[in-house]
Parts: structure tokens; sequence; C-alpha cells
């Protein structure tokens, strides 16, 4: 018995025999159970003998990531280590574990099987220092219309719909930060978080619309903000035409960073947890009460159900604006670094390491 996941609440009480689906899966079960004895003997076998000796990869990470990682990594060294080489595939990192390369420092430009962007991020490494294409960054920024609008949303997708029209795991925005940024580097902060128990989207959307004006590019780092702007307009449909306006606004700043840019601190990965503090050292995600999305999704659920309450539910919503709020303003810093960047590479000529 599973959630099915098209089931679409209509408020009250669940009703159970359209929120969970039974399906028959005798056959398979019966099928698996034939290797049951076999692997229970191989598992016998692996805890009478000595530590097993499995080389780290793909499997360290994937479904989740182990709680031995700390263990069978610690011979990896703490800076550099090959491991963060940008999308790594598990026979290069054999590969390379194989001929002693443990840092990417020590990664050989010709090493096959590495690609064109690993490639790159060895040699920022190795220089030490970053390399910009500045023609680049100009180009990417001109279409650019200012004052740009930082969008950065949190969302929750629970399992159980808490709200009449949505569906089981239904992405829905509960927060947003936007930064108003100005062409001379100043910036205004809005946002807005729902402390109600209601639906968050219609009061959320409303202040959204408001926040982010008439004329000016929506400026977002991921690909989700497009997604939970789309949601926004299915969920409203009197805002659906609104939100087309907006979707036509956006403008990402990734691919801007990761195509134009390599810097030693971020080794070729372009998550913005990586990128902020490598071009804005007085920056990071390091010390926040909230760090990640997926814990600012599970303690807002807990605050909504009543399982955080008191002064722990105020610091929650206190660390919940200012994770939201610093995503926004570091797409403020990083934005200025790379108009500042463009600015000082056409002004050398160079086009080249700075
Ligand atoms: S970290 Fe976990 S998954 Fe990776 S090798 Fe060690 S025990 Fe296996």
């Amino acid at each position: 018995m599973h959630i099915d996941t098209t089931y679409v609440y209509r408020g009250g009480e669940y009703e159970l025999d359209r929120l969970l689906r039974i399906e028959d899966v005798t056959a398979e079960a019966r099928e698996s159970m034939r290797s049951v004895p076999q692997r229970l003997e191989e598992f016998r076998l692996m805890l009478a003998g000595p530590e097993p000796d499995v080389r780290i990869g793909n499997q360290c990470k994937r479904p989740y990531p182990c709680e031995f990682a700390a263990y069978c990594h610690a011979f990896l060294p703490e800076r550099y280590p090959i491991t963060a080489l940008p999308r790594l595939a598990e026979r290069t990192l054999h590969a390379l574990l194989e001929a002693g390369i443990t840092s990417i420092h020590d990664v050989p430009d010709d090493f096959p099987g590495l690609t064109l962007g690993q490639r790159e991020a060895a040699a920022a490494v190795r220089a030490g220092e970053p390399t910009v294409d500045g023609r680049g960054i100009a180009r990417a920024l001109a279409p650019l219309v200012w004052p740009a609008y930082h969008l950065d949303f949190e969302t929750i997708a629970p399992a159980l719909p808490r709200w009449p029209g949505t569906r089981p795991y239904e992405t829905v925005p509960f927060q947003y930060s936007v930064h108003v940024h100005h062409p001379d580097g100043t910036a205004e902060h809005r946002e807005y978080l729902h402390t109600g128990d209601d639906d968050p989207r219609p009061t959320l959307a409303a202040r959204l619309l408001a926040d982010l004006g008439e004329i000016g590019s929506v400026v977002h780092y991921t690909p989700y903000e497009r997604g939970v702007l789309a949601g926004l307009a299915d969920a409203l449909p009197e805002l659906e035409e609104r939100f087309a306006d907006i979707i036509d606004r956006l403008f990402d700043l990734e691919p801007v960073i990761r195509v134009n840019t390599r810097h030693p601190e971020a080794a070729g990965r372009s998550s913005i947890k990586f990128v902020l503090p490598a071009w804005c050292p007085d920056l990071s995600y390091s010390g926040l009460g909230i760090a990640d999305g997926q814990t600012a999704s599970v303690r807002y659920l807990r605050v909504l159900r009543g399982e955080t309450t008191g002064a722990e539910a105020v610091r929650v919503l206190a660390d919940l604006a200012e994770y939201c709020g610093l995503d926004t303003y570091a797409m403020v810093r990083l934005l200025d670094e790379m108009r500042r960047l463009a600015d000082a590479d056409v002004a050398s000529g160079t086009g080249e390491v700075l």
C-alpha cells in the first residue's frame, strides 16, 4: 500500500481509499525471495572475515550520503580531494586512485577520462588563481535588465497534503527573499515568510507580484525558481498571466559563472554554496542555523505541525529568514563581482588570468 500522488486533497478528513493505493506485488516478492538465502550466506561470510576492502565510489553518496564517509574517505586530503571534481565518473575516480592520485593538485592535464570541465577545474587548482573570460561575462550579462530582482524560494512538499487542492508531495512555497539590485550596486531587501496555518500561496503570490515590480530581470541561481513560479501560476489561475510575465523576465546567473570563470576554491563546482565563498570570501553559509533547503523545509514543517513551539519556533523562523536572505544577497554580491571582473578583464585587454 503506498501513497497515490495523483490524489487531490479536498479538505477535512483524508479519503484513505483515494490517498492510498493497494498494488499486488506478490509475484515480484516471491521472485526476490529466491535470492535471499544466497545473500544471507554472503553476509555471514563477510561478518566472519576482516573489514571488507571496498573502494569509495558512487555508493558513498547515492541513494543517500553514507554515514561512514568520514572513515572511508579519511585518506583523501582535506583541501582539493579528487572527489570534489565536478561530476567525476566512478571509473575515472577509480583510475585516479589506482594511479595513486588523491589531490586535484596532482591530476595531470592529460589524464584519460577527464571532461573539459574537470581538466579546467584541475588547472585552476594547480594555477592557484582564478581564470576569467571577461568578455564572455559581459556578453552573458548584456540581456540583463535593471533593476535586477534576485529571487529565492523556500518550499515544503509534505507526503500528506495540508491544504485543499494540493497533492501528496506537491511543492508549496512558504517563503521568498527578493533583493532589488540597482546598477550602482545598492540593494533593498524584500521578504515574505508565511506563519499562519492556511495555504501560503495566495498571500505569498500577491506579495511577490508587488515586490517584483513591472520592469527588470528576475535573477535566479537554479532552475528551481522557474518551477515554483510555474506551480504558482497553475495553483492560482487568476494570476496565471502575471506569473507568465515574471517567468519571461527570468535570468539565470549560474551559467554566467559556470561558463566564464574557474576558481580554485570552487574546484569546478558551480553551486552557490561553493561559488559564494570563492568569489566573496567575507560571505559563506557556514555557521548559519539553517544552511540548506532540505533543513529549511523540515524545520518549517515541524513548526507548522506544532512539534516545534515557543522560543524554539521563533528561532527557526529567524534562521529561515537569515538563510533565504543570504541566498539572494549572495546573488547581489556575485553579480557585482562578475561585473567587476568583466570590467577589469576588458580594461586589461587580456581576457585571461586575473
Ligand atoms: S563511505 Fe559507506 S558506501 Fe562508501 S565505501 Fe565506506 S561504507 Fe561503503
